[in-house]
């Protein structure tokens, strides 16, 4: 296809992916590899091979600092192979260290593709004991569903107070004929997508197909708009001297720059604004103006940790704004470390309080999420995998002898003849079989997945007997998984989620 359309509920496949690159300012996966602790082999293998802004929550598991993971999961049909992509995603993260979250778009699933309640119960169900059965843990972890969730509702209330229908319709397409409900369930998702941050704010990954990605540029863009808010109110409340107030004030107006178009940092802009302006003076008015037109409301005896909160904004605010031009304005950047410094401030401990603040106080300090972006399983059959065509796709509840034989009967990339496979090897790249060797049936054992491609392209592997050890291979998961799945049903119902009809 020529034209790349990143629509979340259309049906395109994405067939040039270096276009996402180039279009979208989704960066490589494999120039933040070398940075992951013990990566996955869906990263090794090139399976995931885009992110968006994935390196904060790499410092997050390298040093130890908090993070988290979440996906959702639409709940319209079975859960099926491509879909274990995104479950072995969240476990993974769960297993470095994240907090991790499953949720269930079942808003989504009834407004925007009209799946009724009864049905939605069901699948939502089998997702949850897939995503069990592979690993995640449900102690650790949180599993809900959208429709369920009385704090997420109200965060999507709230974020729903800061998008409007025009972005609605430039961003999604929506128009006249859109109904309502499907724009609440946007919202909702845009609340999902910050929902691990309620409690304290944590660099947060949301791995996803990269059909997803609307969602989640504009989800980083509501989180710059919901901190900025917060921020100013409580700004007004301050009792900040001559000094401090100038600074936060540079600070907070560089920073609002910064933020206006949250996709493509105008960091530089910033930067220049805060090295030109005659900061004494723009400072003060900023500081006066919002402190006269605000009203005292937040001043009460919980206001020292907010007041430190600014601070760190204020000293997170510069840094990022002299990123960019840090050459030329090194004397600046030094007279503003020093009036920071000046506030005896502890970034940490600021960090800290201000989470408390957040619980407290009900404010918001996002961080912007972070998304991974893997691959499409190419369908069995050829083309692309889709739920709705059986034998393109096996679900996790196929019988297990199902499951053998659609491979058997899958398109490979084999030659006419075995003789001409011999002499001119088999075309891996483009088989659906080798597909399911390296992004399921290899498993951790990148030796294997080698060994099927160098023997496919070398011409000494056939495709009769590859397909029957993988087809072999498939019935061992699908009998495995689904006896992993009975054990999952006890832990499933001992959960508080409600999936009764
Ligand atoms: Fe595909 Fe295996 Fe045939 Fe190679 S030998 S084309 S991997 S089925």
């Amino acid at each position: 296809a020529d034209e790349v359309a990143l629509d979340p509920w259309g049906s395109s496949t994405i067939a040039d992916y270096r276009k996402l690159f180039e279009e979208f300012g989704i960066e490589e996966f494999d120039e933040v590899l070398d940075e992951v602790p013990n990566p996955h082999y869906l990263m090794r293998r090139g399976v995931i091979f885009g992110h968006r802004d994935y390196r904060p929550v790499l410092e997050a598991m390298r040093d130890g600092d908090d993070f988290a993971v979440l996906s959702g999961f639409m709940p319209t049909g079975d859960p099926h192979i491509g879909h274990k992509l995104v479950f072995d995603e969240i476990i993974w993260h769960q297993q470095q260290g994240g907090d991790a979250y499953g949720l269930i778009a079942d808003m989504e699933a009834h407004s925007a593709r009209g799946i009724d309640w009864e049905e939605i119960n069901e699948h939502s169900r089998d997702y949850l004991l897939s995503l069990i059965a592979l690993g995640f843990d449900v102690e650790e972890g949180e599993l809900y569903r959208q429709s369920d969730n009385d704090r997420l509702q109200r965060l999507a209330f709230e974020l729903g107070g800061k998008a409007n229908f025009s972005e609605f319709q430039s961003i999604y397409g929506f128009d006249g004929e859109t109904n309502i409900s499907h724009m609440q369930s946007v919202v909702t998702q845009m609340a999902d997508i910050l929902y691990p941050q309620l409690d304290e704010p944590q660099p947060t990954v949301i791995p996803v197909g990269p059909d997803q990605d609307p969602h989640v540029r504009f989800a980083r863009d509501l989180t710059t708009r919901m901190r900025f808010f917060k921020v100013t109110e409580a700004f007004a409340s301050f009792e900040l001297d001559d000094t401090e107030r100038l600074v936060v004030a540079a600070a907070y107006d560089a920073r609002e720059e910064y933020a206006e178009d949250s996709d493509m940092p105008r960091c530089g802009e910033a930067a220049d604004w805060v090295a030109d302006a005659d900061l004494d003076e723009h400072g003060v008015l900023v500081a006066e103006s919002v402190r006269d037109s605000a009203v005292e409301k937040l001043e009460n005896a919980g206001m020292e940790p907010l007041r430190r909160r600014i601070r760190f904004f204020a000293r997170q605010a510069t840094d990022e704004a002299f990123e960019a031009l840090i050459e030329d304005v090194e004397g600046e950047k030094r007279r503003y470390d020093q009036h920071i410094d000046a506030f005896d401030l502890d970034v940490a401990e600021a960090e800290e309080l201000a989470r408390e603040v957040e619980a407290n106080h009900g404010g918001y300090g996002f961080i912007p999420p972070s998304s991974i972006y893997h691959r499409f399983m190419t369908g069995l059959t050829g083309g692309k995998m889709s739920s709705s065509i059986p034998a393109s796709h096996i679900s996790l509840l196929d019988d297990p002898e199902d499951g053998y034989n659609k491979v058997k009967s899958a398109t490979t990339g084999g030659r006419d003849t075995a003789e001409e496979q011999r002499e001119l090897g088999g075309e891996a790249d483009k088989c659906p079989v080798y597909e399911l060797y390296a992004y399921l049936l290899t498993g951790d054992d990148d030796e294997f997945a080698k060994e099927v491609y160098d023997e496919c392209v070398g011409g000494e592997r056939l495709c009769g007997g590859c397909k029957e050890q993988a087809a072999t291979l498939m019935r061992e998961f699908l009998e495995d998984h689904q006896e992993k799945r009975e054990e999952a049903k006890e832990v499933l119902d001992s959960l508080d989620i409600d999936l009764e009809t």
